[in-house]
């Protein structure tokens, strides 16, 4: 009896606020045997925090495996570092990401870091050989499977509706009799445009279990995203002129494109008003998409009177007078062709930028938000006074909101520990106090990188403060 004390599971966080996602597990077994995982191994984009980015607070040798939830940046983008510190171990994701989505997700990623430290003149994070290294190391798992990356471990992807490829990650750790049951929701939705995920079965649902929940909605109730993108879309396009829509390379833009198609049929948004697509992330996902396990019905999502645009066509598209709506990136308008369309749009007071997801704080889209009209600011390099109009949107996010977050909890009928975790500090406080309310489990916690909670097979112990080397 007395070596059961010895069985538990150590978990922190490094992500203190909604980006750089890296969960560390150090599992120690009674006979001495120790196990480390990592769930995910994401990049900070605050930039109050891009410092972060240049180390990691473990020693990569010391890590056995790691677990991917999905193929965010922000969730994958220090695996190359992992790599180039010398981890060689193996990196598990769903398929869809494994085959599809990981490699452009980290070579952009690596081009837009060594573009950006080029201007500094310093030497990049890391290189395109440390990107290949990571898809080396990368498995890709089926969902619903159950396999082990350790003789006492077992783990099962579960489909997750965040994004195509995201998974909900269950591990269960063995001893003897005993167990330890660990559910990550990474980044969670219940549903989206291109399909559902399908409930977490009872042989789960029963298990006395700890669950990493996210919480970047974790005070915003789906009652207050009611969908009004398409009534106010009508509104617009008799206000305004031009339309620049600004939505994530993967996932948003795709929905954004399906949306814009459903609207057209339905009558609301005119075929000969041209659409155009500008990044070449956006664009190569918009290629991928219909191989993806999406329902038939949304495989063909492109609207009438699409088009692709070139970089080296943007002079020419923004020099017609010809009225249009453009979709870019990056959704938080901080990178990429935002960047270049952003000082044409900003000065004019017939144009219309919207926000289609979240703008986290340091973010260009953020600053606007609390920037009043005619105020000067320079956006990519130009000096421009602020004079278009700006609106942001909520209704397309990727995260489910607080409501959803607590039903997930709701169906386990044994919760021991919920963990909060991918948030704004106070989101994270306040979501607790309404999981404590109204989902009552046995304790609750709040994962920043200050904190190691110690769980054992019978939940909860108590938080240690010591960082192991
Ligand atoms: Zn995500
Ligand atoms: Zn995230």
């Amino acid at each position: 009896m007395g070596s059961k004390t010895k069985f538990y599971a150590d978990l922190m966080s490094f992500n203190s606020e909604v980006t750089g996602s890296c969960t560390l597990c150090s599992v120690r077994f009674p006979d001495e045997v120790r196990v480390r995982f990592l769930v995910d191994c994401g990049l900070f984009q605050e930039r109050s925090n891009e410092s972060l980015n240049k180390s990691l607070e473990f020693n990569p040798d010391s890590i056995d495996f790691v677990l991917v939830t999905h193929s965010h940046v922000d969730h994958i983008g220090r695996l190359p570092l992992l790599v180039k510190y010398g981890y060689r171990g193996p990196i598990y994701a769903s398929n869809e990401v494994a085959n599809h989505l990981m490699g452009p997700a980290l070579s952009d990623c690596q081009a837009v870091i060594a573009a950006s430290t080029a201007v500094k003149s310093v030497a990049p994070l890391y290189s395109e050989k440390d990107v290949s290294n990571v898809l080396h190391l990368t498995e890709g798992k089926d969902y619903f499977d159950e396999w082990s990356p350790h003789e006492r471990i077992k783990v099962t992807f579960f489909q997750n509706a965040h994004v195509l490829g995201a998974v909900i990650i269950f591990v269960q750790i063995k001893y003897e009799n005993d167990a330890i049951n660990l559910l990550f929701t990474g980044d969670y939705n219940d549903k989206n445009s291109f399909f559902c995920a399908r409930k977490l079965p009872e042989r789960i649902t029963s298990l006395p279990i700890t669950i990493i929940e996210e919480s970047t909605y974790g005070t915003t109730d789906s009652s207050e995203c009611q969908p009004i993108f398409e009534e106010r879309f009508k509104e617009v396009l008799s206000e305004y002129y031009n339309i620049l829509l600004l939505a994530y390379s993967f996932g948003r833009t795709q929905e954004i494109l399906y949306k814009l198609k459903c609207m057209q049929q339905s009558g609301s948004l005119p075929t000969d008003i041209p659409i155009y697509l500008d990044g070449k992330l956006g664009i190569k996902y918009t290629h991928i998409f219909p191989r993806l396990n999406i329902s038939e019905r949304t495989k063909d999502f492109l609207p009438e009177n699409f088009h692709y645009v070139e970089k080296s066509a943007r002079d020419e598209l923004m020099s017609t007078r010809e009225r249009k709506i453009i979709i870019t990136s990056s959704g938080t308008g901080s990178f990429g062709p935002a960047q270049f369309y952003l000082p044409h749009f900003l000065p004019n007071k017939t144009a219309y930028v919207a926000f289609t997801g979240y703008t986290p704080r340091n973010t260009l889209g953020h600053r606007l938000q609390n920037t009043p009209d005619g105020t000067t600011l320079k956006v990519g390099g130009v000096v421009v006074t602020k004079r278009a109009k700006i609106e942001y949107f909520n209704e397309f996010s990727a995260h489910a909101k607080a409501d959803v977050l607590v039903n997930f909890l709701k169906d386990f009928t044994n919760l021991k520990l919920v963990l909060i975790n991918h948030g704004e500090p106070e989101t994270k406080l306040a979501f607790a106090e309404r999981v404590k309310r109204e989902v009552n489990p046995k304790m609750i916690g709040i994962l920043d990188r200050d904190y190691w909670f110690r769980v054992d097979q019978y939940g909860y112990v108590k938080s240690v403060t010591t960082k192991f080397g």
